[in-house]
């Protein structure tokens, strides 16, 4: 079966406590948006029918729009604050559904723009995990002293919510986000 996404319309939103997304009816014969870090509204075009197919697909597109405009202004600027010392080449947002990020051995960082529908404690959780393979690629038990180090301890607890999170987002959203790992 294939998956079905959620109907955007008017009361759809996106809140946490790094983002409030709203779309509301406009008055133009096109789309409005309002953008700033944290706080984005779309103003749809006067008269949109919000029952075809085919502006729900273009709906989708500018949700995907928006969380990547987000992601893109809020989370390089975390995680930079988050790494201290640590050095990483280069972070990307990427519209990826498999992980909610990953980390070469380069230094590069990718994230998923599906982060922004977390909050901001699982957030940070994601990219303490990511600079924590800049020192250890593996998962092993030095991975975990030293993300532990990073999150006072609760690495393993974080884990295990940001999964618990992905499976209740996944479910909201059709499969679209990560269900599992980091
Ligand atoms: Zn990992």
């Amino acid at each position: 079966m294939l998956p079905v996404r959620p109907r955007i319309d008017y009361d759809f939103r996106i809140e946490t406590d790094l983002l409030l997304l709203t779309f509301g009816p406009g008055r133009l014969p096109r789309a409005v948006v309002s953008s700033a870090p944290g706080r984005e509204h779309i103003a749809l075009p006067a008269g949109i029918d919000l029952d075809s197919e085919t502006v729900q697909q273009w709906l989708w597109r500018v949700l995907v729009a928006a969380l990547r405009r987000q992601a893109e202004a809020i989370l390089p600027e975390r995680l930079s604050c988050l790494a201290g010392t640590l050095r990483y080449h280069r972070v990307t947002i990427k519209d990826i559904h498999t992980r909610w990020g990953s980390c070469s051995s380069l230094g590069n960082i990718n994230l998923s723009l599906w982060l922004m529908l977390a909050p901001s404690h699982l957030v940070d959780y994601v990219l303490c995990h990511e600079l924590t393979h800049l020192r250890e690629m593996n998962h092993g038990p030095r991975f975990w002293a030293l993300l532990d180090e990073m999150t006072g301890g609760r690495a393993r607890q974080l884990e295990r919510e940001m999964r618990h999170f992905g499976h209740e987002k996944s479910l909201f959203l059709s499969c679209k986000v990560p269900k599992g790992g980091v």
